[in-house]
C-alpha cells in the first residue's frame, strides 16, 4: 500500500497523485493524448466533451467533428503525444498501440510498429509500454485476420483488444481470431458489457478465452456473473468519465465500481479516450475519492491491481 497516493487523495492534491506510480490499461491509440496537443497537432481549437452523450452514434460523431481523420503524417507526433502525457500522468505502465487497420495507413504492420516505438523513445522513455495490438467489431473478419498477421509475425505485441459497436456482430464470430492470438501468446482482453448486458460478458470471457475485459461494468447486475468473474480472476479495465459521459452511469457515486470492488472482481481505473474525455488516471482516482465512491485504501489496491498482469 502506498500512503503518499492515499494522504494525496485526502488532501485533493492533484500533483501528489501524478507522482505516484498508477497503470493505464484501457486506451485507443493516440486518442491517449492530452485534448490541447491533439488539437495543436491537428491545428484545430475544441475542449474536452463537456457534455453526456446518448450513444455510441454520438460519440463518433464528436470525434469526427473534432478530430476528423488526421493527415497519416501527424501520426507520429499524435503518439508521441499520448506517451508524453502517460509520462505526465505519473504512468509506469502503459497499454496502448494502434489498431490493425492501420497496416492500411502506414503501409506496413513494421512501419506502424516503428510510429509507435519512436513515440515511445521521444515521449516516455521510463515508462514501461505494454504493446497492444487493436481490432474493430465493425470488421469482417478475413480483413482483420489478413492485416492481423504481419502484426503477429514480428512477435512484439503482447496483448490483444477488440473494440467498436457491441452489437456489431457475434463476439463468436473472433473466436479464430483469437485463438491464433493466443497461439501467439498475447494477453487477450475484450470491449463488452459497456452497452451489452452482464450475460454478454460472462460469454465473451468464456468464447474468446478473455484475460481481462475492458469496461464489463453491465457484470454488476447479476450476482452470479460477478462471482465468475471473481472467481476466475478476469480484470475488468474500467473507465469511469467514459461511461458517465457516454450516459452508462448516472453518477460517479453511483458507479458499478463499488459493486464490483465488493464483489472481489479485480478492477482497475483507466481513461479510454482521455483526448475526448479530458481526465487522466490521476483526475480518474481523485474523482471516485471526491464522489465518495471508495475510500482511499480502496482505490490504493484498485491503483496495485493495475501495476501487474
Ligand atoms: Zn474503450
Amino acid at each position: 500500500m502506498n500512503e503518499m497516493f492515499q494522504q494525496a487523495l485526502r488532501a485533493g492534491d492533484l500533483d501528489a497523485i501524478r507522482r505516484c506510480p498508477k497503470a493505464d490499461l484501457h486506451n485507443h491509440g493516440w486518442a491517449g493524448a492530452n485534448p490541447a496537443a491533439v488539437a495543436t497537432i491537428l491545428g484545430k481549437t475544441f475542449a474536452p466533451l463537456a457534455r453526456k452523450l446518448a450513444s455510441m452514434a454520438e460519440m463518433h460523431a464528436w470525434a469526427a467533428a473534432h478530430f476528423g481523420n488526421p493527415d497519416p503524417k501527424l501520426r507520429p507526433r499524435l503518439f508521441e503525444a499520448a506517451f508524453v502525457r502517460a509520462a505526465e500522468d505519473g504512468l509506469v505502465r502503459y497499454e496502448i498501440g494502434d489498431d490493425v487497420w492501420a497496416i492500411t495507413l502506414d503501409g506496413s504492420a513494421g512501419n506502424v510498429t516503428d510510429i509507435l516505438k519512436r513515440a515511445h523513445e521521444r515521449g516516455a522513455p521510463g515508462v514501461e509500454w505494454i504493446p497492444q495490438l487493436g481490432m474493430s467489431r465493425h470488421c469482417r473478419i478475413e480483413d482483420i485476420r489478413r492485416w492481423m498477421e504481419p502484426f503477429l509475425e514480428l512477435r512484439f505485441y503482447r496483448t490483444l483488444d477488440l473494440s467498436g459497436d457491441e452489437f456489431a456482430q457475434p463476439i463468436e464470430n473472433f473466436k479464430p481470431l483469437y485463438r491464433l492470438a493466443k497461439a501467439n501468446g498475447l494477453r487477450l482482453k475484450a470491449h463488452v458489457g459497456e452497452w451489452g448486458d452482464a450475460d454478454s460478458v460472462r460469454r465473451a470471457v468464456e468464447e474468446l478465452d478473455l484475460d481481462e475485459v475492458q469496461h464489463g461494468l453491465a457484470a454488476a447486475d447479476s450476482p452470479s456473473v460477478l462471482r465468475f468473474l471473481a472467481d476466475h480472476r478476469i480484470r475488468l479495465n474500467l473507465c469511469p468519465t467514459s461511461n458517465l459521459m457516454l450516459g452508462r452511469v448516472e453518477s460517479l457515486s453511483s458507479h458499478p465500481i463499488r459493486k464490483l470492488f465488493d464483489a472481489g472482481v479485480r478492477v482497475t481505473v483507466n481513461t479510454d479516450d482521455m483526448a475526448m474525455f479530458g481526465q487522466s488516471v490521476s483526475h480518474e482516482f481523485l474523482n471516485l475519492f471526491k464522489a465518495g465512491c471508495l475510500n482511499e485504501s480502496e482505490l490504493d489496491q484498485i491503483r496495485e491491481n493495475g501495476l501487474s498482469d
